[in-house]
C-alpha cells in the first residue's frame, strides 16, 4: 500500500513538472510575442501617422507666406516691376487690399510688353501719373508692374486699397481675347484666394468712377458676371481638385506603406 502510495506520489510530481515546463514554454512565447509587438508596433504605427498626418506636397499648392496654403496655382508672371518714380510707382504702400480691380488699356492692339515700357517712360516724360499692378497681353502674358500691396496710378480712390490689372485687346469693342480672359481668369482667382476676397470684391474701374472701363464689361453687363463666375468657380475647381489629388495621394502612399511591411512580414518569416 505503501508503495503504491508513493508511486502515485512520484507520477504527481512528474506531471507537476510537465506542467512547469509547458507554463515556462508559454510564458517564453508570449515574452517573445510582447516583445515583437513592442519593437515592431510602436514604430509602425508613428510611421503610419506621420504619414497620415504629413503635408501632401503638390506643384500647383503655394503657401502664401503665413502659413495658409493656396489652391490656386500662381499663374506665370513675368516680373518687371517698374523703377520707383513719382509718376507711376511711387513706392507707398497701400492701407489694404481689398478689392480687384479689373481695367481695358483703350488702345487697341498694343502688347503688354509697350504698356509696362510706356508706365516706365512716365518716370521721364513726367507729364501724367499712370500705371497698374498687373497687365495682362493680347497672348495670355502677364507682367507685374507694381508689388502687390503697393500703389499702381489706375483705380482712383481704390489705388490705396486695390489691386489693379490692365487688359490688351484687340479692337474698339474691348473685349478681351480668348488668351486674355483666361489668363486675367487665373490672375483673379490667384490673387483673391491669396488675399481672402470674395467675388463681390472683384470690381470694375466702373463701379469706382463710373468711367467706360473696361468698356467691352460695362457695355455687356452679362459678360461681367459671367467673368466674375468663371473666376469663383475656377478657384472651386483648383480646391476640388486639390483634395482629389491629395486624396489619391494618401491611399498611394498608404498602399506603399501597406506593401512594404507585407514584405517585411515575408521576410521575417523567411528567416524563421
Ligand atoms: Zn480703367
Amino acid at each position: 500500500m505503501v508503495t503504491i502510495m508513493r508511486n502515485h506520489r512520484r507520477k504527481k510530481t512528474s506531471r507537476k513538472n510537465h506542467h512547469i515546463i509547458t507554463w515556462v514554454i508559454f510564458l517564453e512565447f508570449v515574452v517573445l510575442i510582447v516583445g515583437l509587438v513592442i519593437v515592431l508596433f510602436p514604430r509602425q504605427d508613428s510611421e503610419l501617422d506621420a504619414l497620415l498626418e504629413q503635408d501632401v506636397s503638390i506643384d500647383y499648392i503655394e503657401d502664401d507666406g503665413q502659413g495658409e496654403q493656396l489652391y490656386v496655382p500662381r499663374p506665370d508672371i513675368d516680373e518687371q516691376l517698374l523703377t520707383v518714380n513719382e509718376y507711376s510707382r511711387p513706392g507707398e504702400k497701400t492701407k489694404a487690399i481689398n478689392y480687384v480691380v479689373i481695367h481695358y488699356l483703350a488702345n487697341p492692339q498694343t502688347t503688354a510688353q509697350q504698356n509696362h515700357d510706356y508706365f516706365e517712360s512716365l518716370k521721364d516724360l513726367k507729364d501724367t501719373y499712370m500705371s497698374a499692378n498687373y497687365v495682362v497681353g493680347l497672348e495670355g502674358e502677364i507682367i507685374r508692374c507694381v508689388p502687390d500691396g503697393e500703389i499702381a496710378y489706375a483705380s482712383n480712390e481704390m489705388n490705396n486699397q486695390s489691386i489693379s490689372i490692365e487688359n490688351c485687346h484687340k479692337d474698339t469693342t474691348g473685349k478681351f481675347t480668348q488668351a486674355t480672359y483666361e489668363a486675367l481668369v487665373k490672375l483673379t482667382a490667384y490673387l483673391t484666394e491669396k488675399y481672402g476676397l470674395d467675388r463681390d470684391h472683384i470690381i470694375r474701374h466702373y463701379d469706382v468712377t463710373g468711367k467706360d472701363c473696361p468698356k467691352y464689361y460695362v457695355e455687356n453687363e452679362d459678360k461681367w458676371e459671367e467673368f466674375k463666375d468663371d473666376v469663383m468657380n475656377y478657384r472651386e475647381e483648383c480646391r476640388e481638385k486639390y483634395q482629389v489629388t491629395e486624396a489619391e495621394t494618401q491611399l498611394d502612399q498608404l498602399a506603399a506603406y501597406l506593401e512594404s511591411m507585407a514584405e517585411q512580414d515575408a521576410e521575417t518569416e523567411g528567416r524563421q
